[in-house]
């Protein structure tokens, strides 16, 4: 029970149906159609074992109607059964059977059904059955019984002043009651697809309940203090500006402007740069540092990973060693007397900028006078990390301003609902001269082309990545399929260098395998998903990625953004093994129609669901389970205008609403 969060009677309360099951009617045979889910009542006439075609328990049943002798036969079949099921089927007994209709070996039959033994003229439930969400190990009857105890136990008080409540919507507890135990005469459909008026002052409490802990959320910050930091007139950041090979975007400067202004204020910025892969997000982050340095405070940039990690420092390093910036280097490999020395340099001060994985917040390292930490690709980081870094952050006596960096763009509607609490400056424009990237999918029986056109490429001077399938279940096959791969690519590829990557490497290997490959040397890059992730070779444009079907859209459009860096056109060319599941085919397609990032977040939300889709599974928990943002828009539109006249006018109510409804899970909130 604690696994599914249900510590509370209100939990209890709270956990609603995923379904219901009728047995408030018998289903007449006569009017049974195959597929049909049947509630069946009837007396055993014979029951016996049959070996052919297998091994297996057959039952045939006569419908018994009210009073009336039936006529009609259902054959019930069991592939599993114990010796029991000859006496609970003798002859003779009367049962209620459940499940969907099918024709079969025997006639019209029922596979395993739900069956109990009944007394004739036994009443019929007379409420639809709740199914509820539940692990393997919970039987229902069982959360049934819990759930029922919870709901009679909880308080179930309005919290809301009626003034406050959206008209139209049923009182709280008549809505759980119903839908914990809908009459025999509700239409199953509303309550089903979630449409009842109960569902709505459900889904509604949920949503106000959710918005309101992001306000506070929101208010809390607004409290705290930080570092006010501007730029000087001719300082870092213009310097920074000159020394560019390249020109701000539009989008780009705009962004630039917003961060500078949030710095400047006496408040902790929190803010999420959001912007297409290629899209040019760390130039963005490396000029508010440069903001920052100037005015004397610290800097700490972050990375997922310490491939990105590393290519990050190298850019910065290039850009602002010139300028007379130390930038220092932390990740979980760099241990002894390098770390420790490096430690020494961000304690003094010396080291302006830090830049590493989430080393750079672990317990060790303490800075002299964090101004601005930034994490790039925030929504990499578990929400554990993150709220890691929160704790360290707030050690301070002024909390440093927080810069988060995606590709992955949040659709509007989660921005509003989940980060209410975030400023979001986008990127909506790629800097100019790059080509679209053409994306091909094609079944895995013509890798022998895709090879042959790889060749092709490589020998017109392209550099090649080959991103090999994720096995999810074990790093190790991972690996043996990287390696296989990588072997059999070098062979039919004569006279090419062609490289392997992946997350087991010692960093030494994976640092000079880059290397290689940046520099040219190295055409071919098979690869695990190590990749992934803010790795940029511009002359790399064609990616082959194998089993894409099993690959997230997020994840292979952040793959794919590894190619279309530079001015030659790029090509993405996807292998899938099939048969396909619809959603399967969905992504592709997707893939193979767009290349704007924002446009496949919304089908990736479409496809998965926002909890999928947050990764909130990390937390073990989707952080709404009722509200559907595609659907219920209006509803989140009441709760946004009620939150905030709640929490000032009712403050006692607001609080009880959070506890209520999110209860222990208020911290994941502000990850
Ligand atoms: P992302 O937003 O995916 O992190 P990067 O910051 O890695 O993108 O930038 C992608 C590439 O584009 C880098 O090579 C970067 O130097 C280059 N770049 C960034 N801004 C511009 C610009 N305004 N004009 C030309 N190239 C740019
Ligand atoms: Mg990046």
């Amino acid at each position: 029970m604690d696994k599914l969060g249900l510590e509370r009677d209100i939990d209890l309360a709270l956990h609603l149906p995923l379904r219901y099951e009728d047995e408030t009617r018998l289903t007449p045979l006569a009017a049974a159609r195959e597929g049909d889910l049947l509630h069946v009542e009837g007396v055993v006439r014979e029951a016996r074992i049959e070996l052919r075609p297998r091994r297996q328990f057959i039952v045939k049943l006569v419908e018994a109607l009210g009073d009336a002798p039936g006529r009609i036969e259902l054959i019930l079949r069991f592939v599993n059964f114990y010796p029991s099921h000859q006496k609970t089927f003798a002859p003779g007994t009367r049962l209620r059977v459940r499940g969907e209709l099918r024709g079969g070996f025997f006639g019209r039959e029922i596979v395993h059904p739900v069956f109990k033994t009944v007394e004739p003229g036994a009443p019929l439930a007379r409420e639809l059955t709740p199914v509820y969400p539940t692990s393997a190990q919970l039987p229902q009857a069982y959360l049934r019984k819990a759930v029922a105890a919870g709901l009679s136990r909880a308080r179930l008080d309005e919290i809301l002043p009626p003034d406050l409540l959206p008209a139209g919507l049923p009182p709280l507890r008549e809505s759980l009651y119903l839908l914990h135990h809908p009459p025999a005469d509700i239409s199953l459909h509303a309550i089903q697809e979630r449409e009842h008026p109960a569902w709505q002052r459900i889904k509604f409490e949920e949503l106000l309940a959710q918005q309101l802990s992001q306000l506070q959320a929101q208010r809390e910050r607004a409290k705290l203090r930080a570092p006010m930091l501007r730029g000087s007139a001719g300082g870092l950041h213009e310097k920074l500006l000159a020394a560019l090979p390249f020109q701000l975007t539009g989008a780009q400067r705009r962004v630039a402007e917003e961060i500078a202004t949030d710095l400047g204020r006496p408040q902790p910025m929190n803010r999420l740069l959001q912007g297409d892969v290629g899209s040019g997000k760390t130039v963005v982050a490396a000029l508010a540092a440069a903001v920052a340095m100037d005015a004397g405070w610290q800097c700490a940039l972050m990375a997922p990973t310490e491939i990105l990690a590393e290519q990050h420092f190298r850019k910065l390093i290039h850009w602002l060693a010139p300028l007379g910036i130390e930038v220092a280097w932390l990740t979980g490999s760099r241990k002894g007397k390098g770390r420790a020395a490096m430690l020494e340099k961000v304690a003094s001060g010396a080291a302006q900028l830090v830049v590493g994985t989430h080393a750079v917040i672990q317990d060790d390292v303490h800075f002299a006078r964090l101004g601005l930490a930034v994490i790039d690709e925030q929504h990499r980081f578990g929400v554990a990390q993150r709220l890691d870094l929160r704790r360290k952050l707030a050690l301070q006596s002024l909390e440093p301003h927080l810069l988060m960096m995606s590709a992955t763009p949040i659709p509007r509607t989660l921005a509003m609902t989940y980060f209410a609490d975030l400023d979001v400056s986008t990127i909506d424009e790629l800097p100019p001269g790059r080509t679209p990237i053409v994306t091909r999918v094609f079944a895995a029986d013509r890798r022998e082309q895709v090879i042959a056109r790889v060749r092709d490429e490589v020998a017109k001077g392209s550099q090649v990545y080959w991103v090999v399938p994720l096995i999810e279940e074990s790093e190790a096959l991972d690996l043996q399929n990287a390696t296989e791969t990588h072997q059999q690519l070098g062979a039919v590829l004569p006279g090419t260098q062609v490289g392997l990557l992946h997350g087991r490497m010692p960093p030494a290997e994976k640092a000079s395998v880059m290397a290689l490959f940046s520099g040219g040397q190295m055409s071919v890059l098979v690869a695990t998903t190590v990749i992934e992730v803010g790795v940029d070779v511009p002359n790399a444009s064609v990616m082959v990625i194998e089993h894409a079907e099993r690959f997230g859209l997020a994840q292979l459009h952040q793959l794919r953004g590894r190619v279309g860096r530079g001015s030659v056109a790029s090509v993405c060319v996807l292998l899938y093994t099939g048969p396909l599941s619809q959603t399967g085919r969905d992504r592709l397609k997707a893939m193979a129609e767009t290349t704007d990032g924002f446009e496949i977040a919304r089908r990736d939300l479409e496809i998965r669901g926002p909890g999928e889709f947050m990764g909130a599974r990390q937390s073990g928990d989707a952080l709404l389970r009722f509200a559907d943002l595609a659907q219920d828009g209006e509803l989140l539109q009441c709760a946004r205008e009620i939150a905030p006249r709640l929490l000032d006018r009712h403050p006692a109510a607001a609080q009880a609403q959070i506890r209520r409804w999110l209860g222990g899970k208020l911290e994941y909130l502000k990850a």
